[in-house]
């Protein structure tokens, strides 16, 4: 596939200006598919003492579990309820992938691990599963059977990378390497499974420079999608008491920026890999700092793709290799 264009239309098919996760499952499925998110009652081993006590300097879980969800639940239940919830804003949606976002949703024995997702799967209407998890949580038995699953339902396997510098890793006491993280990612696709990552903008210490070279380092991998956001720092945390005293290690992205860099991000980046979510978004009220008011992801991926347009330009315009699509 080439990085060029004919006729307005881009390789991956329609006139929009990157790789859009929502036109991806219309052309996986042939229309709407709608997450439903579970919490399964997974931990960290980066919090449970396994690679380290306190996890990642910025975490902080509650930022991101609907009402909805709570561990405590049943996994049938809390599908059902967010049928529910999701029934009321997208009556469209006829099929579901649940969708297990917090923690590190491989880090238990398999056995547990197949007691929850195969209990996801029977239920109706659910037709695959998005699993986050940590690069340094998965094994080769894991693999094996979410490659069982992948035959008869979509399976993918989200990795939270951050960032392409060891240094970074360090810094925020992530506890893997990005060593791992290449490994995961590669094992991952050599399997048959989809293959997910995620990256941070705006981690103390690296430089903007630093980060658009991690569009030419993610496009060499074997990924399906990619998310990222920039970074948001939750009160009470051990980042936010960094802040607090080492404000100069802190570059945060105002949003103008922040669009700019995400549009030259995105031309260096394989045109291959679907764009799931380019921002994330934290309740003002849990930031330190809130310097891009309430304002929503599809509020700032309009304005992503509306600069786009204005500068005629598209993910991939730069990418050098040719790569399949
Ligand atoms: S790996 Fe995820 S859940 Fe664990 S400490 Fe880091 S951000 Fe939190």
């Amino acid at each position: 596939m080439s990085s060029t264009r004919k006729e307005g239309v881009y390789p991956w098919g329609n006139t929009r200006r990157f790789n859009a996760y929502s036109d991806y499952f219309k052309r996986i499925f042939g229309e709407r598919v709608q997450k439903v998110t579970i919490d399964a009652g997974f931990t960290c081993p980066n919090r449970d003492g396994t690679k380290g006590y306190g996890g990642c300097t910025y975490c902080d879980n509650d930022a991101f579990n609907p009402a909805y969800c709570k561990p405590s639940k049943d996994v049938s239940v809390q599908i059902r309820e967010g049928m529910e919830f999701h029934k009321k804003r997208y009556r469209r949606a006829r099929r579901y992938l649940a969708y297990f976002q917090a923690y590190s949703n491989t880090y238990a024995p398999l056995e547990e691990l197949k007691t929850i997702y195969d209990q996801a799967l029977s239920y109706p209407g659910v037709i695959g599963l998005v699993i986050g998890t940590r690069p340094d949580c998965i094994d080769e038995e894991k693999l094996d059977y979410f490659a069982r699953l992948s035959k008869d339902y979509y399976i993918i396997l989200e990795y939270g990378l951050e960032s392409f510098y060891n240094r970074t890793l360090e810094h925020i006491n992530r506890g893997h390497s990005v060593e791992d993280s290449i490994v995961a990612i590669e094992k991952t696709a050599q399997k048959g499974i989809h293959t997910g990552a995620h990256l941070i903008f705006g981690l103390p210490g690296e430089t903007r420079d630093d980060m658009m070279r991690e569009a030419d380092m993610l496009s060499g991998l074997p990924l399906d999608t990619v998310k990222f956001h920039q970074l948001q720092i939750i009160k009470n945390t051990v980042m936010a008491q960094e802040y607090h005293e080492h404000p100069e290690r802190f570059s945060l992205f105002g949003l103008e920026e922040y669009i700019s860099f995400v549009i030259r991000f995105m031309e260096r980046l394989n045109p291959a890999f679907v764009i799931e979510r380019f921002s994330g978004e934290v309740p003002p009220w849990m930031l330190i700092e809130d310097t891009w008011g309430e304002i929503r992801t599809h509020q700032v991926r309009t304005l992503i793709e509306q600069r786009m347009e204005e500068w005629d330009t598209w993910q991939g315009k730069h990418v050098r290799q040719p790569f399949n699509l």
